[in-house]
């Protein structure tokens, strides 16, 4: 039997919250135990102690990227230039530019949103990563083309699900934003993953500009709207993004809302009574100018948070532990904000949760 070893680093995290362990027991191939320490140290006197490094735990996830815009370069400045932005780079998003991005995310376990079909195949049929691909769908169109559109995304998403492996990555919807999608366009598209069992992204509430379009019609989203001759009728006026989401029924614990950035106290009580979740990609909404989410109050109501870097287009990297970095020197605690970008990504991501016990071989812990 190899010689036993103590290993520890400056965070643990066994993917469940509230545990107090920072240590587990090994022969090198195998976890034995795991507990404090102090007290492991107490009861296996002979065990070498080793510093691992600065983690050591459960996989992290990257819980929201588009990897198919891969191919951007990285964008700093207001909401309504970065969606003209976006749309600029229609011609370069696809399956070379996932691929490219893929080499690019440390993380294999990745929520991703995909907006071309031969991108979902990828992901399903090839890649080594895991996790989930959401099919992304957005529109302001005319019922009948609403129609057409719901019929042709059953019929993908039945097909993606049929293609879905054991321990592969898993099919998902996005629709993707609330003023990017008719009301009526958004209900049909909850309503056919609530059908089918499927995990849904929706950006909600990122910036300034969304939030006055739904609720004054009036700033930069609303202008950009009106000079591009896209409806600006189609939504309620008066509502947040997020009571807008609740009024039309599209919220539910399938739901995982990415940024909730301009939210109120009453936007995170509603966010919480449907149980649906938040992904928050900070390092994004500090280069499109929306600030941070206000954390404390999602956590306050107990929404789960994960964290996600965004697209290359609005983040300067794919790793989510340059989240963590960002999140630390804004004041947040890495000890916390790894629980969010590991044990409870798993949950947002409607993946089973993952932890590790004795028994377990080591080549399931992520060391760095
Ligand atoms: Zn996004």
């Amino acid at each position: 039997m190899n010689e036993l070893e103590l290993w520890t680093a400056d965070l643990f995290h066994e993917g469940s919250p509230g545990s107090s362990n920072d240590a587990l027991l090994t022969n090198g191939t195998i976890i034995l135990d795991i507990g404090s320490l102090h007290d492991l140290q107490h009861s296996y006197p002979n065990a070498k102690p080793i510093w691992k490094g600065a983690y050591l735990g459960v996989p992290l996830v990257n819980s929201h990227t588009h990897l198919d815009l891969g191919y951007a370069k990285t964008f700093r400045g207001p909401f309504d230039e970065f969606i003209r932005y976006v749309i600029s780079l229609s011609g370069q998003r696809g399956l070379d530019a996932a691929a490219s991005a893929f080499g690019k995310v440390p993380q294999s376990i990745v929520g991703d949103i995909a907006s071309r079909p031969e991108v979902v195949d990828w992901w399903l049929l090839e890649t080594r990563g895991s996790g989930v691909v959401y099919w992304e769908v957005l529109g302001l169109l005319p019922p009948e083309k609403e129609n057409e559109l719901l019929q042709l995304t059953r019929s993908r998403l039945e097909r993606w699900k049929s293609m879905e492996k054991s321990g592969g990555p898993q099919i998902g919807l996005s629709p993707h934003a609330p003023y990017s999608l008719s009301p009526s366009l958004m209900i049909g598209l909850v309503e056919l993953a609530h059908d089918m069992g499927l995990p849904l992204q929706i950006h909600a509430a990122e910036s300034p500009a969304e939030h006055d379009f739904f609720v004054r019609r009036t700033g930069p989203l609303y202008d950009l709207f009106k000079s591009q001759g896209w409806p600006v009728d189609m939504h309620p006026k008066g509502l947040s993004p997020v009571a807008y989401l609740a009024d039309i029924g599209a919220l539910g614990e399938q739901v995982t809302l990415v940024h909730g950035v301009q939210v109120n106290e009453e936007d995170v009580r509603i966010i919480s009574q449907f149980g649906s979740r938040l992904v928050s990609c900070p390092r994004s909404n500090e280069h499109l100018g929306a600030g941070l989410p206000p954390y404390d109050l999602y956590k306050k109501h107990n929404v789960n948070i994960s964290l996600g870097t965004d697209s290359i287009a609005s983040a300067p990297s794919l790793d989510v532990r340059d989240e963590l970095k960002f999140l630390a020197k804004h004041g947040y605690d890495m000890a916390e904000t790894v629980t969010w970008a590991a044990g409870n990504a798993y949950h947002n991501l409607s993946l089973p949760p993952v932890t590790f016990s004795p028994g377990d071989p080591i080549s399931k812990l992520e060391i760095w």
